[in-house]
């Protein structure tokens, strides 16, 4: 372990397929989701004078027995003092964040067309809920317990949510690419 990093490797449990295959859709989601903000026309946090990323906020992700799993090795990068932000270039994870960092809870958020995004977020936060003893997937202490059913369940609507953020995705690549080509000059007419 290196100095100033965690707290414990990474766990060496055995688990299912079916939870190797969620970890799989879930990363993807993430990925999807930081591709659409990254899409807005204004990302507010690139000129954030009072980023709200805390190291009490990143700490979700070695804590809960579902994000330690989705980190994998990576839990081991983790810094005790700053968890994973970096100031000045922003957060080190491309996967296994908490959730409630795809919130974009924050009002400079407000004046984007960030409507859809939060949906899609929510519906992420959502469809892990109730997995084990009435438990939220990210608060359940051993995820191997929760039931095939259960993780049927939360396979099934990981795959239904990718779709629905993939073609939001689309759409959006779309708008921008449409708008790229009527905002370009058009090419004098030649000699
Ligand atoms: S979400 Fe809001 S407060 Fe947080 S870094 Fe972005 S602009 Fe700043
Ligand atoms: S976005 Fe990254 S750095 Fe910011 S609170 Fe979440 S995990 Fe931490």
């Amino acid at each position: 372990m290196k100095p100033g990093t965690l707290i414990g490797a990474a766990d060496t449990k055995a688990f299912s397929e079916q939870l190797y295959r969620i970890r799989e859709i879930h990363i993807e989601v993430e990925a999807i989701l930081q591709s659409l903000a990254a899409l807005q026309d204004d990302v507010p946090c690139a000129r954030c004078t009072s980023v709200c990323c805390r190291e009490v906020m990143c700490r979700e992700s070695v804590d809960s027995d579902f994000l330690r799993f989705v980190l994998g090795p990576r839990v081991e990068d983790y810094e005790v003092n700053d968890g994973w932000h970096v100031p000045g270039s922003g957060c080190r994870l491309g996967y296994g964040r908490p959730l409630v960092c795809y919130e974009f809870f924050c009002e400079r958020f407000d004046a984007q067309d960030a409507a859809q995004l939060r949906q899609l977020s929510r519906a992420f936060k959502t469809l892990y809920a109730d997995v084990f003893a009435g438990r939220h997937m990210l608060a359940v202490a051993d995820i191997r317990r929760i039931t095939a059913n259960k993780l049927d369940r939360i396979h099934n609507r990981l795959e239904t949510l990718r779709e629905r953020a993939n073609a939001a995705l689309r759409r959006s690549l779309g708008e921008k690419l449409g708008l790229q080509a009527t905002s370009r000059p058009v090419d004098p007419p030649g000699d």
